[in-house]
């Protein structure tokens, strides 16, 4: 069997990942400070859970209050010298839980809360200077929002009170979607050559295919890294799923993921998400490969249903398929000489990826200590 391969933290992890963990009341009331501080902040789907850690180098963001989760392989427990555990088919791993960033009840000189425009997760300032998206992939909580573009100035103020957090201290930064409409791509332009320029974090750019130079613009500004996310590979399910990505076609994907790959290198700089339980298993893999063969890292995210959205009635992958596509991808990926990204361990924390003991997997400066 495939899945043996893995350790039993290893399939803890992806167990959280599909089913989730289950917490306690007492165990909730306790973390959330007696229902002071939230445990959670609902932004997005696949971020919607709290971010633990086992051991040294595992970290999961694992749903807990979703309805999915009811029922879950794993318990979030205190052992009897207070610490946190979490219970697994009746094994017990030390765990630890990552901080939210301090600045959630924030606001910038004008007024806007800070959470509009930044969320830091585990060692990550992800920066958004577009809410809502021009774009309408079914399985986003951004499907439906009204589509703002956020002031320049608030978008750099943001990112400053971001970047001074002592809570959950960021050491690199990736600035998100929504995509903007082509109307708006001289502002996102101007975000990006100002934030790249004058961040002292490294700074990766996700975005959408386009038809300009804008990959030469950003590796000339000194960006880190690009997110170029397929999401879906199969045609006709992408183009319910993904319409405007599916519009895009493979073959734009193939051209702007190469051309980022031939002016950033191919050592994980170069990233592109397909998600895992929205098309059948061999879809997904023929995805990993297509991905892989260009010389980015495919990144697996396992589907998560969000609230509000069209596919919020849609079960999760379970943990075995999980399991085997995780597996089935590490050898495809292995073949094309690349990895299953992101490389930075901390941000693996949503994604089927695990650190492998190759130099291959990071810690960006010291957030292993995190
Ligand atoms: S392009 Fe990204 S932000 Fe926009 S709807 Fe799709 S997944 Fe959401």
């Amino acid at each position: 069997m495939l899945s043996s391969e893995l350790t039993t933290v290893q399939k803890l992890k992806i167990s959280c990942l599909g089913r989730g963990i289950r917490i306690s009341d007492d165990i909730k009331f306790r973390l959330s400070a007696g229902g002071k501080t939230p445990l959670s902040i609902h932004e997005y789907a696949t971020t919607g859970g709290i971010t633990l850690k086992f051991g040294d180098e595992i970290y999961v963001n694992a749903p807990f209050d979703e309805w999915y989760c009811n029922n879950p392989d794993a318990e979030l427990t205190v052992g009897s010298n207070d610490e946190l555990q979490i219970c697994f088919h009746g094994e017990y791993f030390s765990a630890k839980i990552l901080p939210l960033p301090g600045f959630l009840g924030s606001r910038d000189s004008k007024g806007n809360p800070v959470i509009e425009t930044v969320m830091s997760h585990a060692d990550r300032i992800r920066l958004s200077p577009i809410y809502g998206c021009s774009f309408g992939c079914q399985f986003c909580d951004f499907v439906g929002k009204k589509y703002l573009r956020r002031p320049l100035e608030q978008v750099l103020e943001g990112y400053e009170i971001a970047r001074q957090d002592q809570a959950l201290p960021a050491r690199h930064t990736l600035i998100s979607g929504g995509t903007p409409s082509q109307r708006d791509y001289d502002y996102i332009d101007t975000v990006y050559e100002k934030i790249i320029k004058n961040s002292p974090l490294p700074v990766d750019i996700m975005l959408a295919p386009r038809k300009d130079n804008i990959i030469d613009k950003l590796v000339d500004w000194g960006a880190n890294g690009f997110s170029i996310n397929l999401e879906v590979y199969d045609e006709e399910i992408s183009s319910r799923v993904t319409p405007q990505k599916h519009r895009i076609g493979l073959e734009l994907f193939a051209k702007f993921i190469e051309h980022a790959v031939k002016r950033i290198g191919t050592n994980g700089k170069v990233r592109s998400l397909i998600l895992v339980g929205l098309e059948p298993e061999e879809k997904t893999l023929q995805g990993v490969e297509f991905l892989a063969r260009l010389g980015c890292d495919p990144v697996l995210s396992p589907f998560r249903p969000a609230p509000g959205t069209p596919l919020a009635g849609l079960q999760p992958p379970e943990p075995g398929l999980l399991e085997h596509v995780y597996l089935r991808s590490r050898e495809i990926v292995e073949r094309y000489g690349v990895k299953l990204g992101p490389r930075c361990i901390p941000c693996q924390h949503n994604t089927l990826t695990l650190p492998d003991g190759s130099s291959a997997y990071y810690f960006s400066s010291d957030s292993n200590q995190l």
